[in-house]
């Protein structure tokens, strides 16, 4: 199964991924900010990112931006998961390189969907 990295700084919300997430049998890694992200991303095979916007540390833009700028990761799906919902904000995470910006809380469903086009349009 495919293998996704969970990087949020509330141990709460990624359980609440997590949960979503196994029930669908996905794989999942958690990190929780962006520096522990880009270890844990070195560190195993992951096909899909769902990150947080604010983290202490590395927040989710400057950690985008970061895998954006690496060839090794140019093309894994990062979905920004987030309860920042204006425009502005959603403006900057696809401009950092998100393919995918939900507000929380999002409906599972809505995440499984999301989370499963972005891994079959990385399949054709
Ligand atoms: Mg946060």
């Amino acid at each position: 199964m495919p293998r996704i990295l969970v990087v949020d700084d509330s141990s709460t919300v990624r359980k609440l991924i997590i949960n979503i997430l196994k029930k669908e049998d996905y794989e999942t890694v958690e990190a929780v900010d962006g520096v522990d992200a880009l270890e844990k991303l070195a560190q195993n095979d992951i096909d899909l990112i769902i990150a947080d916007l604010n983290m202490p540390r590395m927040n989710g833009l400057e950690l985008i931006r970061t895998i954006r700028q690496d060839p090794l990761y140019t093309d894994i799906p990062i979905v920004m998961l987030t309860t920042e919902g204006s425009d502005e904000d959603k403006k900057r995470g696809f401009e950092a390189g998100a393919n995918v910006y939900l507000v929380k809380p999002a409906p599972p469903s809505l995440i499984l969907y999301k989370i499963g086009s972005l891994l079959g349009a990385k399949d054709q």
